[in-house]
């Protein structure tokens, strides 16, 4: 799933490439990507068509699209979705890239949803597994859905300090991993960075939250910083689905140090190898041996 430097680096994109235009139609083929959307998929096209799109913003892993009038547009993009900007025909109510090259990969092409932008541009989002979503509100319907209400604080906001952090931890209960993922804790940190935070700080994903010391606390906040900062340079991470506006895959995979690596040699070289539990469902992966219990 999409987390924050994946969103930060698709909404990057987006402030290039369609700020400014105009929402000119809407087409899919799976209004159910549109089920939370107020009035759903029959109200959305309404809601939007003609409006200008005046800013995208990240909030946890949601993209926000400012539109003119007030109206907000929220796509969580969820396990598989990534938003692509190119130009696509419907052949038969498929859609078919106009071009060649990235566009027309096997991973960019389960668009279910066409954007018609001013200027011919498209934007098109493509979901494999179909559990992304897309709603437009305004005013108190838009800060009353689920998804911006119970969102934390970003962890790459500018000011947002170890205190803050530790605020945002007070009082919350359990396995470190777990609360880390929690986006009402803390927003945009998922399976990906919480394994990577967790081994540069240096602590076990079992710890419990309510146990750690002030100097663990520093220490995972300091790895978080810096392992997003740096995935965000990278343009996240592509080991599943994730490409960014281009259809290009991200390099943080490359670099990456302990997710989805079981049985590899510990990166710090400690003689350790990597393993994987079970923690609520989601795997964590860490070396037993850097980071104990
Ligand atoms: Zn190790």
């Amino acid at each position: 799933m999409p987390e924050l430097p994946e969103v930060q680096t698709i909404v990057g994109d987006l402030n290039k490439k369609v700020r400014g235009l105009a929402i000119t139609g809407v087409w899919t083929d799976w209004p159910n990507a549109f089920r939370r959307s107020p009035g759903g998929w029959k109200n959305f096209e309404p809601s939007v068509k003609g409006r200008k799109i005046e800013k995208v913003r990240r909030l946890g892993k949601n993209i926000i699209f400012d539109l003119s009038g007030g109206e907000k547009m929220l796509i969580h993009q969820k396990m598989t979705g990534h938003l692509l900007i190119g130009r696509w025909r419907l052949d038969k109510n498929r859609p078919v890239p106009e071009e060649q090259g990235l566009l027309s990969e096997k991973v960019n092409g389960y668009i279910h949803t066409l954007f018609y932008l001013s200027g011919g541009k498209m934007m098109a989002f493509s979901d494999l597994r179909k559990f992304g979503k897309i709603i437009a509100a305004g005013g108190e319907k838009f800060s009353d859905l689920e998804d911006v209400k119970n969102i934390g604080p970003d962890l790459t906001a500018a000011g947002f300090s170890f205190f803050d952090f530790k605020k945002a931890l007070a009082g919350r209960r359990g396995p470190i991993k777990k609360v880390l993922m929690d986006q009402s804790v803390v927003s945009g940190i998922g399976n990906i960075y919480s394994d990577e935070i967790l081994f540069v700080a240096r602590i076990h994903p079992l710890k419990k939250t309510e146990n750690l010391s002030d100097v663990e606390l520093r220490k995972i906040f300091s790895a978080a910083k810096k392992i997003l900062k740096k995935a965000i340079k990278l343009r996240g991470t592509s080991i599943s689905d994730y490409r960014d506006t281009a259809g290009k895959a991200g390099g943080y995979d490359k670099v990456r140090l302990v997710y989805r690596k079981e049985g590899a040699p510990c990166p710090d070289k400690c003689g350790g190898k990597v393993r994987r539990i079970k923690i609520g469902g989601r795997s964590a992966h860490f070396c037993p041996h850097c980071q104990k219990l």
